[in-house]
């Protein structure tokens, strides 16, 4: 993210990675599966050199992806798994395509009720968990 214009190459084609839109990675951030920590860490790779998750992506402007995988081809597995991953992974591409067009904050484009997940590091521990914040619920008098 803070690297947004030099980009990065991919992890599994080795080409660049030009934009946010074609990174697995930050579609991944998107759909809740990425902590926000681990973006600027993690390896870059294209949305179409993954087709784990790209042959869920089930959208007009995007050309199929398929996975010949049987470890992760969507074809066998149960219709209700792929259709809800289906659900998932197109509705957080689609909002990943408005990142550049749009801009803000990238937490803004996390999917509604998702948060980023909190990084596990056994080495590390958390230093940061997040507060709930109070509200002036002893209020008394109006
Ligand atoms: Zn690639």
């Amino acid at each position: 993210m803070a690297n947004c214009d030099g980009g990065y190459t991919c992890g599994r084609c080795g080409e660049y990675v030009p934009t946010i839109t074609d990174s697995e990675l930050y579609l991944r951030y998107v759909m809740g599966e990425v902590p926000t920590e681990s973006l600027l860490s993690s390896p870059e790779r294209h949305i179409r050199c993954c087709p784990e998750i790209a042959q869920y992506i089930t959208d007009e402007r995007f050309v199929s992806v398929v996975d010949e995988d049987p470890d992760s081809d969507k074809r066998l597995r149960p219709s209700e798994e792929v259709c809800s991953r289906e659900l998932l992974v197109t509705a957080a591409w689609s909002r990943l395509q408005e990142v550049p067009m749009v801009g803000g904050a990238l937490e803004e484009y996390l999917l509604p009720g998702l948060t980023p997940p909190m990084v596990k590091e056994p080495e590390e521990p958390e230093a940061e968990t997040p507060r709930p914040r109070l509200g002036p619920e002893n209020r008394i008098f109006w």
